[in-house]
């Protein structure tokens, strides 16, 4: 089964007596184990879908199933608790805590999800520092080590809790062309170990070429999908 189904999902922002149609009837379906990026301009809805996807916000209409679940007919704890066990998120501005250390941030989505026990943590983590490449630097504060290094400590964190899905949304927006190239990479290497889905959001063409299966977004539609092989693409 697929892990996304989206059947005509559209969202309309309304703020007062203005309303925006963000999204204006998205259909799409991912299979586990793809690397899918959604590409487009600056406001042609990129975040919002992201956002539907992860359970941050619910479609105005439409069908959004995630993992065999209807996003729309959760509730607030119900949600959240979909998202602890299901989803993990990377961020533009890597959004690690700078009062924990590196293998601290990577522990703390732990501490809120409670089905891996106790004991299994530190193997995790450190099974996680290592594909990340982030081991030595494990008890630095994220103002010790840089925007890479930052964004490979996020990929480790929103993997910890063993998810279906990872979101990124534009992960590579504050680093250098071969930094954002390698953290791609990474996140792609993660999703052969571990089987993860990933789905990025960004404008960079050249990163975009890196993805699997590319979604273009204009002005709230899909308007083009482009397949370039690997696997989860069926
Ligand atoms: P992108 O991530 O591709 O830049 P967004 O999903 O952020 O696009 O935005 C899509 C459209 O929805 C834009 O026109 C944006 O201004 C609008 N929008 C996004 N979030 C909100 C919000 N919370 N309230 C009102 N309008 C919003
Ligand atoms: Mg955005």
């Amino acid at each position: 089964m697929s892990l996304v189904i989206a059947e005509q999902v559209r969202k309309i922002y309304r703020t007062g007596e203005t309303e925006v149609e963000a999204l204006k009837g998205i259909d799409c379906t991912i299979e586990p184990g793809s690397f899918v990026s959604f590409v487009g301009p600056s406001g042609s809805g990129k975040t919002t879908l992201l956002n539907l996807i992860g359970c941050l916000d619910k479609p105005s209409e439409g069908t959004l199933i995630v993992n065999g679940t209807d996003i729309a007919a959760l509730n607030r704890t119900e949600g959240a608790s979909f998202r602890g066990e299901h989803v993990g998120f990377i961020f533009q501005d890597f959004n690690l805590l700078p009062v924990l250390t590196v293998y601290e941030n990577i522990e703390y989505p732990l501490l809120m999800v409670q089905q891996i026990p106790a004991k299994d943590r530190p193997e995790r983590i450190l099974r996680l520092l290592k594909a990340v490449g982030m081991l030595e630097q494990k008890d630095k504060y994220p103002d010790q080590i840089s925007g890479g290094q930052k964004q490979r400590v996020s990929v480790a964190r929103a993997l910890v809790t063993n998810p279906k899905l990872v979101l990124a949304d534009e992960p590579t927006a504050n680093l250098d062309h071969n930094t954002a190239y390698q953290v791609i990479e990474l996140m792609k290497n993660m999703r052969d170990e571990f089987n993860t889905t990933f789905i990025f959001s960004t404008h960079d063409q050249k990163i975009v070429g890196e993805a699997e299966i590319i979604y273009t977004l204009e002005d709230g539609l899909l308007t083009d999908r482009q397949v370039k092989g690997g696997n989860g693409n069926g």
